[in-house]
């Protein structure tokens, strides 16, 4: 992973620009005025309560929402319905959800080279390696031939990151990574996402694990009905928020 770190920093352009982002699913206003610039390298925590658009947001960094308004750049490229584009971003970003998402007809090792061969159009035997060498970071190459319903959830969310990573993104979505995981699983994941940011990948995190905030977070997201409330590193945020919003939210969750 050390490839995907500040070596590909060309520069001060801001990894993701967001500007006046607004969005309706029908009628319902979801987004509303969203700003939010993040830094090459810079990881961004985003909580709030459920239904607040935390998931709406980060989808549409990578276009699997669409917005109305607003302006929504990735590594300098404006997102437009130019399906171009979109895929331009979409190289650009990779994403990880609660639920994984793995294919599961297919083997671990299948599932990090799919996208390899037909989308970057790598030989099988190079997409193979690289997909070594990602399972072997998130420490699961010995389940490379099985299936995922075979891996215990915490497995499979390692191999969705691995997945993930083989694509070789600038920036990486987390959904709500751990939410669907035992307890006992949950630290396994966090050790990933925390190794992936001491390498300097920028990461976009839902997230409710503060402790995760605490220890690699340079900014603190809070989102309520659609809006940005609040937003402080976190000792700020958590030590001295402002909005009664935030202390409320922070008061159940802590
Ligand atoms: P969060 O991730 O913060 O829980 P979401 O972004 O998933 O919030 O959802 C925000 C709001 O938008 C919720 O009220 C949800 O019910 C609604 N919503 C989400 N997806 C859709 C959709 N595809 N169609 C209509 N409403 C949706
Ligand atoms: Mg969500």
């Amino acid at each position: 992973m050390s490839e995907a770190t500040a070596s590909k920093d060309n520069g001060t352009e801001p990894m993701i620009e967001i500007q006046q982002l607004n969005k309706w699913y029908g009628d319902f206003h979801v987004l509303r005025d969203i700003d939010l610039t993040v830094k090459r390298g810079e990881r961004i925590v985003i909580c709030g309560p459920s239904g607040s658009g935390k998931s709406t947001l980060i989808r549409c960094i990578n276009h699997l929402e669409a917005h109305q308004q607003g302006d929504i750049l990735v590594g300098g490229v404006h997102m437009t319905q130019d399906i171009k584009r979109i895929e331009q971003i979409r190289r650009q970003v990779g994403m990880v959800f609660q639920h994984f998402n793995l294919f599961p007809h297919l083997t671990v090792l299948e599932n990090c080279c799919l996208a390899q061969v037909w989308v970057q159009r790598q030989p099988r035997r190079e997409a193979e390696k690289s997909a070594m060498k990602y399972l072997e970071r998130v420490q699961i190459a010995d389940q490379a031939k099985k299936y995922p319903g075979q891996l215990s959830g915490g497995q499979q969310q390692r191999v969705a990151i691995a997945r993930a990573l083989c694509m070789r993104p600038e920036v990486m979505l987390f959904d709500e990574p751990t939410s669907a995981l035992d307890p006992e699983m949950i630290k396994e994941v966090l050790d990933v996402m925390v190794e992936l940011a001491h390498e300097g990948m920028t990461m976009l995190c839902v997230t409710h694990e503060m402790g995760f905030a605490k220890t690699v977070a340079d900014r603190v997201i809070f989102m309520d009905q659609g809006q940005i409330i609040e937003q402080a590193p976190p000792e700020t945020f958590f030590n001295n928020p402002q909005s009664e919003r935030t202390q409320l939210f922070l008061s159940q969750i802590l």
